[in-house]
């Protein structure tokens, strides 16, 4: 996880918001904006920033991301709240899919907070939190599931002091943007480099 930054919303989120206040039910509001392609156009934007990953694992969305409510949609406010939106991975055991309906007060919203003290990356695939919220986060977001270290770790594997050992290498391998898991990369790299 990474911090965003959020663009303008979109006018069609704006006039959602203001069209469906308080009438019919969030679930059916939300499934008719995605009738026009609304929901589309926002979630586009949203690939845009976060780069073709999702917001919580980093993990390439493989075109079959969807738009997650970090907040689930009790009501038409938070359902088409522009700071409550990301956008997720669909996998049942991590992130969107996993979290589902559920919300807790501890966890992390990448665009509104930075997360990046909270998590250790190992070259085994497997994130460490830093605090007890951020093992329950890794917890609830299904960010260790099997599935995801054993991703992580066929691409983290080559990063060794011993491979990084050569400064040219470090230094190329310093200032590449990762397609994937870019935080993970940049803090092992950061480590065996000692900065
Ligand atoms: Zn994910």
């Amino acid at each position: 996880m990474h911090k965003f930054e959020r663009p303008e919303p979109l006018d069609e989120l704006i006039k959602a918001k203001k069209a469906y206040k308080g009438t019919i039910s969030p679930e059916e509001a939300w499934n008719n904006f995605g009738k026009d392609g609304s929901r589309t156009k926002v979630r586009k934007q949203l690939e845009v920033v976060q780069n073709d990953l999702c917001a919580y694992c980093e993990n390439s969305l493989e075109n079959d991301g969807h738009i997650d409510h970090f907040k689930p949609k009790v009501d038409w406010k938070v359902t088409f709240e522009w700071d409550n939106l990301v956008v997720s991975c669909t996998h049942n055991d991590s992130c969107g899919g996993k979290k589902s309906k559920h919300y807790e007060s501890y966890w992390i919203n990448p665009y509104e907070e930075d997360p990046k003290e909270l998590f250790i990356f190992r070259t085994n695939g497997k994130i460490k939190g830093t605090t007890t919220d951020a093992n329950k986060i890794i917890e609830d977001f299904g960010l260790n599931s099997p599935r995801l270290r054993k991703k992580r770790s066929e691409l983290l594997s080559f990063l060794t002091d011993e491979f990084l050992s050569d400064s040219d290498t470090l230094e190329y391998y310093k200032n590449i943007d990762y397609p994937m898991f870019p935080t993970a990369h940049k803090q092992i790299i950061d480590k065996i480099s000692g900065e």
